[in-house]
């Protein structure tokens, strides 16, 4: 049985455009399953410029691995995980960044720096690069992927703004700001932020989500790691709360997202200044969570996406939590959240598009993870057709979405 439905373009509540605009110069090695390719596909891009630093993103640890001595023999090259949270870089890549950004760059092999500071290592790799063409071409490949607005979630600095006045495109995304970032702008960058994001977590793919129960697999106990102390974090909040914006908060596993609802939950009052606040991605929220989180009103930022981590990371999150991993039925069916009130989608550009985004909405790896048309529709959709348009053919039997842009 097939369904053909033609629908609005994507909206797209959560990405990084700018980062993902400089990565359009980067090696991509999205979907490489093995280190033969990855290592041709390397090969191919260092061979014009050997001395020049590549960038390389898309890489999963689940897939394959290099050694510190393998890495330590490549030309200058920066390796991202294709969650963003680790880096494997060499010392001839480290002189490169040195140049531009100081000694400060001699941190990044320390774990701990570098989830803390995930924030301003993306940015140094957005800046290299980052100019209103490159943003111009990234939404226009983003436009040929069905997606037509795509919101910032880690607003570099205040140039960026102007970089998205200049590429045309102000209208087709919001600006998320960390409150350091936030408070460098100018009275006028200011008024254009639209809420501001803390990270509370690391992620799956390198393992630093705070889970309740260790990643499998690995030497010793890991149970992830939380970016902040209770009190920290509530010191946070409530710098956050006063700017009278919206907050955004990225948390993944059920530790994290636990420590953010208490924290909410005893900021009490305050919580009426801020117009929405939202928890990026959710992923390990459990029932009690969910009905906690129903009732402070938060909106959750989720990523149907990475309902294929249930089968891609099953070498690291035990039987349960790839069984826990996005539930949007218990969400949607037991708690009442409502696809495009409060429970909305993105994708985190891991990938971007309508391909991924409609194969694991409609086909996922647990019954627990699959959305209708209309929930789709009402939290990942644009409001109408005016921008464009996907056609949808949802075949059932095949499990298998085809989509054409138009
Ligand atoms: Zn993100």
């Amino acid at each position: 049985m097939s369904t053909n439905i033609q629908i609005p373009l994507l909206k797209d509540h959560h990405s990084h455009p700018l980062l993902y605009a400089a990565f359009r110069q980067a090696v991509s090695l999205q979907g490489v399953k093995t280190k033969e390719t990855a290592s041709e596909i390397l090969q191919r891009a260092v061979s014009d410029s050997p001395t020049a630093l590549s960038v390389v993103h898309g890489w999963r640890s689940n897939f394959f691995q290099w050694s510190p001595k393998e890495i330590e023999a490549m030309p200058p090259v920066a390796i991202f995980n294709v969650s963003l949270h680790s880096l494997l870089i060499n010392s001839a890549a480290k002189q490169i960044l040195l140049r531009h950004y100081g000694d400060v760059v001699n941190q990044l092999h320390d774990r701990t720096w570098y989830e803390n500071n995930l924030r301003v290592v993306l940015n140094w790799f957005a800046n290299l690069y980052a100019s209103a063409e490159n943003l111009r071409l990234f939404y226009g490949e983003m436009l040929r992927q069905g997606v037509y607005h795509v919101e910032e979630m880690l607003l570099v600095d205040e140039n960026e703004i102007n970089l998205f006045e200049r590429s045309g495109m102000l209208d087709r995304t919001n600006f998320w700001a960390a409150p350091d970032t936030f408070e460098s702008l100018s009275k006028s960058a200011r008024d254009r932020v639209h809420g501001l994001k803390l990270f509370t977590d690391g992620a799956i793919g390198s393992r630093t989500a705070a889970i309740k129960r260790p990643f499998i697999g690995g030497s010793e106990k890991n149970l992830g790691m939380l970016i902040y102390s209770d009190d920290e974090l509530a010191r946070t909040m409530a710098r956050c709360i006063q700017t009278g914006k919206s907050l955004a908060v990225h948390s993944i596993g059920d530790r994290a997202i636990e420590q953010v609802i208490e924290s909410l939950e005893k900021s009490g009052s305050d919580l009426g200044r801020v117009p929405e606040i939202r928890i990026e991605h959710a992923q390990m929220i459990t029932l009690e969570l969910a009905s906690r989180a129903k009732d402070l009103g938060v909106i959750l930022c989720m990523q149907p996406n990475f309902s294929s981590d249930s089968v891609d990371y099953s070498d690291r999150l035990d039987a349960e939590y790839c069984r826990m991993n996005n539930p949007f039925r218990m969400l949607i069916d037991e708690f009442g959240f409502v696809a495009g009130e409060d429970l909305i989608f993105g994708s985190d550009g891991m990938p971007h598009g309508i391909e991924a985004a409609a194969s694991q909405s409609f086909f996922p790896p647990f019954a627990s993870q699959k959305l209708t048309i209309d929930e789709f529709v009402a939290a990942y959709c644009m409001e109408g057709t005016a921008e464009g348009s996907i056609q949808l053919a949802i075949n059932e039997d095949l499990k298998k979405v085809t989509c054409t842009v138009m």
